[in-house]
């Protein structure tokens, strides 16, 4: 059997990148349906086109939210509208799996940061990825199963020199993952985070110059930046019901990157 047969999967950051590759790799593994969200409309438009051309006739829905300005109230919503739309056979709606994906970077010293960059990095990283993570806990505690999975990052363990509020969003994730964890395993709900090394998407790609990607994959040990379904990958296991036994960890899917 395939690892989401039945599950309905949504995912925060689904529109492109890692969040997007995710999208696809639950749909490779019969999801029942799937769930893409992302700030901007145009974007998740344009992702939702690519999956229903590859997956015709799936159950593939786009989300709008800006997790900078939004409430909790919206993504909650949002997850509602999700699984009323695609019960199962008895009736019975159910989430089954979240991805909280969505996530923003910078690359400024302290000297350069702009004023307010630190506060909206954690603002949509962490208080973001929190409002996700409550509204999906609240509705997984009901249920009594689910799997949530975070993003942190090899700069929420390691640092990054320059990146303050992106290494402390990140370090959030896997404290938040940690502590909601060991709450929502009284009720069957897992609660993990992947850590990504550099992984070659927009985020890493779009400013940064040939040299100094090549000075990047000589610092991991496989040489080399991860591809978004090796991440993705990882995060629909620990969607699954193959990852029953983990609960409240942190998951390096990085090449053995350390620098
Ligand atoms: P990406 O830039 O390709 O995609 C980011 C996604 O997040 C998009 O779908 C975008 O719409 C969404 N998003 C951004 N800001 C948002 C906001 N304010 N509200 C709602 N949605 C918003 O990035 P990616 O490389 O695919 O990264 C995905 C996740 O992985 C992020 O959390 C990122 O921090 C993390 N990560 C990436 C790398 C890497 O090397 N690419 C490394 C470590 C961690």
């Amino acid at each position: 059997m395939a690892l989401m047969t039945g599950k309905n999967v949504f995912i925060t950051g689904g529109s492109r990148g890692i969040g997007f590759a995710t999208a696809r790799e639950a749909l490779l593994e019969d999801a029942n349906a799937v769930a893409i969200c992302s700030h901007f409309d145009e974007t998740r438009e344009a992702a939702l086109k690519k999956l229903n051309e590859e997956f015709p006739g799936r159950n593939i829905v786009g989300y709008t939210f800006d997790l900078e300005t939004c409430g909790e109230a919206e993504i909650g919503a949002a997850m509602k509208d999700f699984i009323a739309k695609f019960p199962d056979a008895e009736g019975k709606q159910h989430l089954d799996a979240v991805c909280s994906l969505a996530g923003i970077t910078h690359n400024n010293t302290c000297k350069n940061i702009p004023e307010g960059l630190f506060e909206k990095v954690v603002r949509v990283n962490l208080i973001g990825t929190w409002y996700v993570d409550h509204q999906a806990a609240l509705i997984m505690r009901g249920q009594k199963y689910g799997s949530i999975v975070n993003t942190a990052s090899v700069a929420g363990v390691y640092g990054n020199s320059m990146g303050a509020g992106y290494g402390a969003s990140k370090g959030g994730v896997i404290g938040l993952t940690r502590s909601l964890g060991r709450e929502m395993a009284f009720f069957n709900v897992r609660v993990n985070c992947v850590a990504p090394g550099v992984v070659k998407t927009d985020m890493t790609t779009k400013d940064t110059g040939p040299e100094a990607l090549e000075y990047v994959c000589s610092t991991i040990a496989l040489r080399r930046m991860g591809e978004p379904s090796e991440l993705a990958k990882m995060f629909i296991f620990l969607s699954s019901d193959n990852a029953s036994y983990c609960e409240a960890g942190l998951y390096h899917v990085d090449g053995w990157t350390t620098a």
